[in-house]
């Protein structure tokens, strides 16, 4: 078996790469298994060390790496860019924090000395997606790295190339030898990998279903999993909103990485006294996105990431279209080659709705119009998904009050889009997942706590 990369914009054939043996997998894993032993002994200086070379690695080679993601899935050429300015960020933040954050704490108890301290656990598989190839990669890696884990990763099988990249960037840094590594297997195939006695967690980032089949195996072998799964993030416009703002930070997440993040806005909820407005705006900036060759830096909208995606994006805005919502934009498959999909607006939608009721991984926004705030929260919260959330008014406390209070999500935003940031705690609740990533709670997540007593 082979896992294909294919240019979503041409539907090229990249390259093929042959799946590993079973065989092959539990060499890998016993190798990095082997090398975790003497890198958990490495201090946090000599970590540090290393993560400071792989965010230099990282920058020096951007354009490559923007490049290849502009291949692999149809990321525009700048967004690309950023994404892998960020990764050297994530790397610079626990190159400098890590040791503070796993510092012993100690705790006064009827013991001469009592405290808590934060030891590796060994090998953790990171199953990751497509949408941001390296990103979502190492966001996990720099502080599962500095914690003193090693890393197994089985990438989405249409990114194979941004898969090796980062096994080379991690051993141009310095890192010793099988730190870190790439398994080429199919998601279907990943079971026997979960039930390998050298992994001993699991984080996956991806669709809800993925979730589910991982956290059922992690379960039955009793090992720790984070998901950061799907989501249907609410975009609350409140009659005060600045709505020239709100229209363009609403445009802007629901269109990043040609709408495919879990985080991007996907419901627009908006009250019906400023509705008219709000629609006008909105229409004029979704028009403004300038679909084309992701590597054309004018590019806003690329291809989707998979031409079967993108279909069955097109049959969740047919089926919410037959259920009675209105499409004011888009809404065609476009003439030619490339997987590629209008920016679209669908209206007047109702529960019941692939629009209302399901994660749309494309640049289609749900626009739901309400009678008023209370109703405007009852609606944000009527999802399965709680990963991001958003309001916009005018009223600062009030603002708060909502995003603190009554948004049932992750994260909640007050006159801005939801962003990852290596700072803040990152993650979701109910079918988005749980666990969190970044910051010092994401570092804290695969780690054994221990308890010392010494009498
Ligand atoms: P998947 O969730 O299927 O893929 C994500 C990762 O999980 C890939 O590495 C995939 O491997 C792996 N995987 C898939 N099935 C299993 C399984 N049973 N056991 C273990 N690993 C598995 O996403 P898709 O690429 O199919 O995209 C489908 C939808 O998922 C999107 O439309 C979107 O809604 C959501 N999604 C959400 C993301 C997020 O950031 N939260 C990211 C990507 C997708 P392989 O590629 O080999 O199948």
């Amino acid at each position: 078996m082979t896992l294909k990369s294919i240019n979503p914009f041409n539907g090229k054939t990249i390259k093929t790469y042959k799946e590993h043996s079973p065989k092959e997998i539990d060499k890998k894993i016993a190798q990095t298994h082997q090398t975790w032993l003497s890198w958990k002994e490495t201090t946090f200086k000599e970590r540090s060390t290393l993560m400071m070379n792989l965010e230099k690695v990282l920058k020096s080679k951007k354009e490559k790496l923007a490049k290849l993601m502009t291949e692999e899935m149809g990321k525009p050429y700048l967004a690309g860019i950023g994404e892998v300015e960020k990764c050297a960020l994530v790397c610079e933040y626990y190159a400098k924090n890590a040791k503070d954050f796993l510092k012993d704490q100690i705790i006064k108890t009827d013991a001469s000395k009592s405290f808590v301290a934060f030891e590796p656990i060994g090998v953790v598989l990171a199953i990751m997606p497509w949408n941001f190839p390296f990103w979502q990669v190492f966001r996990f890696l720099a502080p599962n790295l500095m914690a003193g884990n090693c890393d197994i990763l089985k990438h989405a099988s249409n990114v194979s190339g941004c898969a090796l990249a980062i096994e080379e960037m991690v051993l141009d840094a310095g890192f010793p030898k099988y730190t870190f590594q790439t398994l080429f297997v199919s998601g279907k195939k990943v079971n026997p990998i979960i039930e390998n006695p050298f992994i001993k967690a699991v984080t996956l980032t991806g669709s809800t279903a993925a979730g589910k089949k991982v956290a059922e195996k992690a379960g039955s072998v009793l090992k720790k999993c984070v998901l950061e799964l799907g989501g249907s993030d609410p975009y609350i416009i409140l009659k005060d909103a600045d709505l020239e703002y709100a229209a363009g930070a609403c445009v802007n997440s629901r269109m990043i990485n040609n709408g495919q993040s879990c985080i991007a806005a996907k419901r627009f909820i908006v009250v019906k006294s400023v509705e008219k407005e709000f629609i006008k705006l909105f229409k004029q900036k979704m028009e403004s996105k300038l679909m084309g060759n992701p590597i054309d830096k004018k590019t806003d909208l690329g291809p989707q990431a998979r031409t079967d995606l993108r279909d069955e994006l097109h049959q969740q805005v047919k089926k919410s279209i037959a259920k009675g919502a209105k499409c004011i934009l888009g809404g065609e498959i476009p003439k030619g080659k490339g997987a590629f999909y209008p920016a679209t607006i669908l209206t007047n939608l109702k529960k019941g709705m692939p629009a209302y009721d399901d994660e749309l991984f494309g640049p289609v926004a749900s626009i739901i119009t309400v009678k008023d705030e209370k109703e405007a929260i009852k609606v944000a919260n009527d999802s399965v998904f709680g990963l991001g959330s958003a309001v916009f008014t005018n009223d600062l406390k009030r603002g708060e009050k909502i995003a603190k209070h009554q948004l049932q999500a992750g994260s909640a935003f007050v006159n801005d889009f939801v962003k990852s940031d290596p700072r803040l705690p990152f993650g979701g609740i109910n079918q988005s997942g749980f666990g969190r990533e970044l910051s010092s709670f994401g570092i804290h997540e695969f780690i054994n706590i221990k308890t010392i007593y010494i009498k």
